[in-house]
């Protein structure tokens, strides 16, 4: 079982006298920032000329300064930029202004599990990555909780890189709930398995191939919209609260019986080694190669399976019938 850390296992003084750059100002950036500032812990933001961010930064009342002035003063540097973003800020902005002993952290492993930034061995390399969006890592810091968050150590140059990354982790609140310990490449293959066979891809096909067999045998889409998308959120959110069990419990016996004799029939066993296919291409590394060559090519496919996402029926229809939901904004 995991190795978790409580607010009794960190200390903040061993960021007592340090700089903590924090690189971005977005959706982690701003939460990370707040929190630390509001622990007593000297932050200092970082973004480029011309950044969205850095008036939003500045009302916060942050101390802003461009990317290579921010690292040069920041002793801990954590990278809140985008992921495909942060090897070319490295390589152009960061690099050359690392200390011995500075500490560089993230958020999310990829860049360094598959070498796309490759630290001196003079630093700390560290990850605290909340399992949460910004704004709740921020919210619950204020009502006096916090959102659990993975934390792992990549190098430990200075011999204390697990209790700086422990004290950034209590400062932003993690340690309140709960803080595991994992690997960079942990952290980075299971995130990016769960996106792509169950939250972000697996749901999403599981919804259009739901809607469209409905579609092609001659049912309504806006009555198909709400069986194959709409009563989803309900589903989730009772699994979210209590568990496969609650949602068994708070159904009909009618869709129980159903769910659990058919259920197994769609995820069979060749979807499930399909996933085996899908884990292979993330742990060698291939996955993460063609990203980075999409990126390079200026995502010719991305773009391409977003416009016909975009352009699906089920978005059409549901754009109408969202309209008659007077609770949705
Ligand atoms: P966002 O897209 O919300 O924010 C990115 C920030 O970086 C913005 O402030 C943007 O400024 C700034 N930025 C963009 N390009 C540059 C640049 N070249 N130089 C300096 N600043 C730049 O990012 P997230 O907060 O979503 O993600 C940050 C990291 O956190 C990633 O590693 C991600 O994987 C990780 N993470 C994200 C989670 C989430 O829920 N979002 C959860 C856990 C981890 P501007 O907008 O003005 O261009
Ligand atoms: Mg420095
Ligand atoms: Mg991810």
């Amino acid at each position: 079982m995991a190795k978790i850390y409580y607010d009794d296992d960190a200390d903040l003084s061993y960021l007592k006298g340090k700089v903590v750059a924090i690189l971005g100002y977005g959706s982690q950036g701003r939460a990370h920032a707040l929190n630390l500032r509001d622990s007593g812990v000297d932050v200092i933001v970082g973004l480029y000329k011309g950044s969205k961010s850095w008036k939003v930064a500045e009302e916060d009342g942050m101390r802003v300064e461009e990317v290579e002035r921010a690292v040069e003063e920041g002793d801990v540097i954590m990278f809140l930029i985008p992921d495909m973003v942060q090897p070319e800020v490295y390589k152009r902005l960061v690099r050359d202004k690392l200390e011995e002993g500075d500490m560089l952290m993230f958020a999310h492993g990829f860049n360094i599990h598959y070498n796309q930034i490759v630290p001196p061995e003079f630093v700390d390399v560290t990850m605290v990555a909340p399992k949460s969006p910004g704004h709740l890592v921020r919210r619950m810091f204020v009502e006096g909780k916090g959102v659990p968050a993975l934390l792992a150590v990549h190098q430990n140059y200075t011999g204390k890189a697990l209790e700086i990354a422990l004290a950034y982790a209590k400062a932003i609140g993690c340690t309140r709930a709960g803080v595991i310990e994992t690997t960079f490449k942990e952290e980075t293959e299971t995130d990016l398995f769960g996106e792509q066979v169950d939250l972000c891809g697996g749901v999403t096909e599981l919804i259009k191939a739901t809607f469209e067999t409905m579609v092609e045998a001659g049912y309504q889409p806006e009555v198909a919209y709400f069986e194959a998308l709409h009563e989803l959120k309900l589903i989730v959110d009772l699994i979210y609260e209590g568990g496969l069990m609650k949602m068994w419990n708070a159904v009909s016996e009618t869709a129980k019986y159903g769910g659990l004799t058919r259920g197994k029939r769609i995820i069979n066993e060749s979807v499930r080694e399909e996933m085996k296919k899908i884990l292979k291409e993330i742990q060698t590394g291939e996955f993460a190669r063609e990203w980075i060559l999409e990126n390079k090519a200026g995502r010719p496919v991305y773009n391409k399976l977003l416009e016909m996402e975009k352009e699906h029926l089920i978005e059409k229809v549901g754009a109408k019938l969202r309209k008659m939901m007077p609770w949705l904004e």
